[in-house]
């Protein structure tokens, strides 16, 4: 019988189950990460097929990466979202879009170095 599909525990994705609620994708990480108790590795990157599917917003051009950067450095010198959007000229959404995929960007860097 066909595996039936599911929304992974681990990534949002949906697709066949393989074990642990997980898809064949997380499943596989696991099990080369050599089954870890806390559960599959973070994948490497994140697409943005993934990202859209998780809610996370990811800067496309470099126009707007330079700007998430800035968003970074600013939002951890303690300025103000309110101010940031005034300087930039745009909503306040679009900065706290721009400081969330700025957070997600770091942690995926200090994985990536604590690898
Ligand atoms: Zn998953």
């Amino acid at each position: 019988m066909a595996r039936p599909h599911i929304i992974c525990a681990c990534c949002g994705r949906s697709g066949r189950i393989d074990v642990n609620g997980w898809v064949d994708a997380c499943a596989k990480r696991w099990r080369k990460a050599g089954r870890p108790t806390e559960g599959p590795p973070r994948p490497r990157s994140v697409t943005p097929k993934l990202a859209r599917l998780q809610g996370i917003w990811l800067p496309v051009t470099d126009r707007i990466q330079v700007r998430v950067r800035r968003v970074g450095h600013l939002r951890a010198r303690g300025i103000p979202i309110q101010v940031i959007a005034r300087d930039f000229g745009v909503c306040e959404r679009t900065i706290e879009r721009y400081a969330a995929a700025h957070r997600h960007l770091t942690s995926q860097t200090q994985q990536k170095a604590a690898a």
